[in-house]
């Protein structure tokens, strides 16, 4: 805007323009009374996002600007519309209030709120954290912070080799919603094949000067303390550093204020845990549907029976981190069967659980600063539970239940405090008090005394008045805008007095104020603000009280959060009937007993889940190729398999009659066909990326489930295809595989290559139609029912019919094919066996001490024929 259009503007309109240009990137909620405006673009996107009607405001020389708003004490809820779209919010307040000849009162940015600085709890998901990240990209070097300013949490991991897997692994454990980075980084990350998804924001590149080492350093001291490289020992760490530093910045400059619950970080390693990709975790449904992307079917919502929100979001965090150290994953185990063997110490627990909020949250509030009464009601109500918690747990003997209850503060001082001075039910706003408790503070009962005196005399007026007057139905009341005043009807109106100041005139009624009305209001009005401000000022001075236990408070939240993570696993393991699972790094086999679905398991109405055995080891019984019909239960059986393990590695009970497991590195799963044609991709290029992905970073230690491999293409490159990754697995690495497929002919790999098994799932043919058993037995299927499994789905008979004629002539033209494909193969073993035997024969026989020089020659002379004949 140029200099002169600037000086038309009016005065508003130049200080709403001034304030926006320190807020370009994001939506200026401008405060006008019980109102946020908005202004120009602003206000024509956020009334297209949010749905809102566009009107204008003359904004000086005769001209207007766009202009949408919305009402002050719902705005959370626009924010969050505006989160979810990925807009910013700069809140701009009214600091200075209204007085009689200033016209313009000044205004500032309070605080931007970002999809990773959001703290109301309305816009929040309460069993989920809510990440900001920050990436420092610098040559083959990464440095990761990620922070939860809801609850204090402040990571740090580096990355230094295989970045692009390694970068991808841990923005799908970590989820943010919300990415800065430097130059380098946000290219690097903008570039993952990851984002095609969808699934993570943007990346938005932050000031460069923000990531510079003095800035770091300053940034660090001043949440973490002078000695902070010493104490998390991050001396040299230099990526690490910048990136910590500059999300620091990045808060403060938002925030603008120091988070004061962010008190401590820690440093973790991504090899430490059992890495799923988002293919697996998408397929294996850990914490949402693959269809509809819902919470309810999917794997987390069955096993959450936690009963606060911190629990929740603990066990969320054991599903984003399963463990890799089988002494931490029995740990755990051995907590959760303390809990499923001791019933009453459940059911008291979960009962006592149920009453505590989130304290970790509720703390996070009181180092930003944003905490309310009601806040600290529900605080104060938990804490008088904890103790209860802490007794129930007295007798525990399971290292992490002993460490989560001597973790749990003892804070019956503050809550007493709290008691005293905090009304049962207080008001949601600071703003008209009422939340201090009769009795806590003398000077704040004289002047509600006062108030309620003020009221006694606003009775006697009113009687005195009706008395002198004569007019029996005059009135005293009071509005916010004209305050008190005396109502007459218009009937009456002649009946009153000269000293009555008429003040407003409604459709029957006549307002006056009198000169001892106003002596009466002010005196209530004077003792109504003096109770209001004293009420602020005690509660500001419990906020500071609180505040010196956030470190505290933070403690026995990640205890109580833990303790009901692994009492959830105990209700979800006695409920369902699951086994503690036997896993060490010394096992080398998955040996499962009567494996269940846990998901498909509970949802299927009555009590009929087919259970079924596994055993893969990593020498004789390394794949499993399963075959069966369509609908028989493949893919349910290879899912299972790849549950269990997976839930064992986050300490849970799994769902089977014994478990015996290895400690596995990665879960790979290739499952279904499904098209990406928004990404450009198609089913089949999906399906090799897949593969390609599993067939470059699988090793020895890793569980691979294949459903189907090759569908997307003609039936020779399908099966070609298939075959020779099976062979691969087998051939580079001793991961442990499940193959469903329907080319039966993979079933001619058993005995072919090393560690191949085949498994069928059994089904009864009876008239012709198809019986299914669930059960997965030794053995190749032979018949894929395909036709028989259309009937089950309603299709025509005539189709059916045509369908089954057309089947029994491809049948007869692809055996002679299928044949032909396996010929070269087994005739070379064939012939290699039938050589290698002519060979063992005629040495068998040979007595060395007893042959001639020329028997000797003669014979390797042979030999070396028979074995050149081989080679051709
Ligand atoms: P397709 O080859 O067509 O993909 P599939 O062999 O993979 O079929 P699934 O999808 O695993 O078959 O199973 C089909 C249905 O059978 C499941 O949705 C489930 O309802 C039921 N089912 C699978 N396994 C069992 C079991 N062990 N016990 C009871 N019901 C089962």
């Amino acid at each position: 805007m140029s200099e002169k259009q600037e000086d038309s503007l009016s005065p508003f309109m130049r200080q709403y323009d001034q304030t926006k240009k320190s807020y370009p990137d994001s939506i200026l909620f401008f405060r006008m009374g019980d109102f946020y405006e908005m202004f120009n673009d602003d206000a024509i996107t956020v009334s297209r996002v949010l749905d809102l009607t566009l009107t204008k405001k003359r904004c000086g020389d005769g001209k207007s600007a766009p202009m949408c708003g919305v009402p002050y004490h719902s705005v959370e809820v626009y924010i969050a519309k505006l989160m979810q779209a990925g807009f910013k919010v700069a809140i701009c307040e009214q600091v200075t209030n209204p007085q009689d000849g200033v016209k313009l009162l000044q205004r500032q940015v309070v605080r931007v709120i970002t999809p990773g600085t959001v703290t109301d709890f309305q816009m929040l998901d309460d069993k989920k954290n809510n990440y900001l990240m920050c990436l420092y990209k610098e040559g083959q070097n990464i440095g990761v912070t990620y922070v939860d300013i809801t609850t204090g949490e402040f990571t740090l991991s580096q990355i230094g080799d295989n970045l692009e897997n390694s970068l991808t692994d841990l923005l799908t454990r970590v989820c943010p919603s919300e990415v800065i980075a430097n130059d380098e980084g946000q290219k690097f990350y903008q570039a993952l094949p990851l984002l095609s998804l969808g699934q993570l924001p943007k990346a938005q590149t932050y000031y460069d000067w923000a990531f510079t080492d003095t800035r770091a350093d300053e940034n660090l001291k001043r949440q973490f303390g002078d000695n902070y490289a010493k104490v998390y020992e991050l001396a040299g760490k230099r990526t690490l550093l910048l990136s910590s530093g500059a999300v620091l910045e990045y808060i403060n400059e938002t925030q603008k204020r120091l988070l004061k619950h962010i008190n401590k970080l820690s440093i973790i390693k991504n090899s430490s845990f059992l890495t799923i990709d988002v293919n697996t975790r998408r397929n294996l449904e850990l914490v949402e549907t693959i269809r509809d992307r819902k919470k309810q079917g999917a794997l987390l919502s069955l096993l959450d029976k936690t009963k606060t929100s911190m629990g929740g979001r603990k066990l969320r965090k054991f599903f984003d981190e399963p463990l890799q150290d089988a002494k931490e994953i029995n740990a755990r185990l051995d907590a959760v069967d303390e809990f499923v063997k001791n019933i009453r110490l459940r059911e008291q627990l979960a009962q006592v659980l149920q009453g505590i909020s989130d304290i970790e949250r509720l703390s996070g509030k009181l180092g930003y600063g944003n905490i309310y009464p009601k806040d600290m009601v529900s605080l104060k109500d938990s804490l008088n539970l904890l103790p209860t918690v802490k007794a129930l747990l007295v007798d525990v003997q399971s290292q992490r239940l002993v460490c989560c209850r001597d973790s749990i503060v003892d804070f019956s001082e503050v809550a007493s405090v709290l008691d005293k001075a905090l009304v049962i039910d207080p008001p949601a706003v600071l703003k008209d008090g009422g939340f201090i408790r009769n009795g806590f503070n003398t000077q704040l009962d004289e002047y509600r005394d006062a108030l309620s005196h003020g009221k006694e005399w606003m009775s006697e007026l009113e009687a005195k008045e009706r008395e002198e007057t004569g007019i029996k139905n005059l009135r005293i009341d009071q509005n916010k805008v004209f305050g008190y005043y005396i109502e007459v009807n218009k009937s009456q109106s002649g009946l009153v007095p000269l000293r009555y100041q008429r003040k407003q005139t409604i459709s029957n009624n006549e307002r006056y104020v009198t000169e001892d009305l106003k002596i009466i209001e002010e005196k209530i009005q004077g003792a109504k603000d003096n109770a209001i401000e004293l009420e602020l000022l005690l509660f500001n001075k419990l906020r500071t009280m609180l505040a010196d236990y956030v470190v505290q408070l933070q403690k026995t939240a990640v205890a109580i959060a833990e303790i009901d993570a692994l009492l959830s696993f105990a209700l979800t393991a006695v409920k369902y009937n699951y086994c503690r699972p036997s896993i060490s790094k010394q096992n080398k086999q998955i040996k499962i007993v009567d494996g269940r679905h846990p998901v498909v398991e509970a949802y299927l109405k009555s009590d009929n889940f087919i259970p079924n055995d596994t055993f893969l080891n990593d020498s004789t019984d390394r794949t499993m190729i399963i075959t069966g019909p369509n609908m028989a239960g493949k893919s349910t059986y290879m899912r299972q398999v790849a549950l269990i393990v997976f839930m064992a590695h986050i300490g849970s009970y799994v769902p089977a009659r014994a478990a015996e497991l290895p400690i596995v590195d990665r879960i790979f799963t290739r499952v279904g066909a499904s098209d990406d044609l928004a990404f450009g991709q198609s089913t089949f290029m999906v399906e090799m990326s897949e593969v390609a992905t599993i067939l470059a970073n699988a090793t020895d230690k890793s569980l691979i489930i294949l459903d189907e491999i090759g569908r997307g293409t003609s039936t020779f490159d399908g099966l070609a295809i298939a075959w020779s990754v099976v062979e691969y697995i087998c051939q580079h690495f001793k991961a442990k595989t499940l193959f469903a497929t329907h080319y039966h002919e993979l079933t001619e790999l058993e005995g072919v290559i090393d560690g191949v098994k085949n498994y069928k799932v059994a089904v009864k043919e009876v008239d012709d139609q198809v019986v299914f058993l669930r059960k997965i037995v030794r053995g190749g299927a032979n018949k894929s029912f395909g036709v028989e499994v259309a009937r089950l789905a309603g299709l025509p008979q005539e189709v059916l019919s045509r369908a089954k004629e057309i089947s029994k002539n491809l049948e007869a033209v692809n055996t002679k094919l299928d044949l032909d494909i396996f010929k070269d193969k087994k005739d070379k073993a064939q012939a290699v066996n039938k050589k290698a035997l002519a060979l063992y024969n005629r040495l068998r026989d040979v007595d060395i001490t007893r042959v001639s020089p020329m028997f000797a020659f003669d014979l390797l002379n042979d030999l070396v024929n028979v074995a050149k004949s081989e080679e051709e």
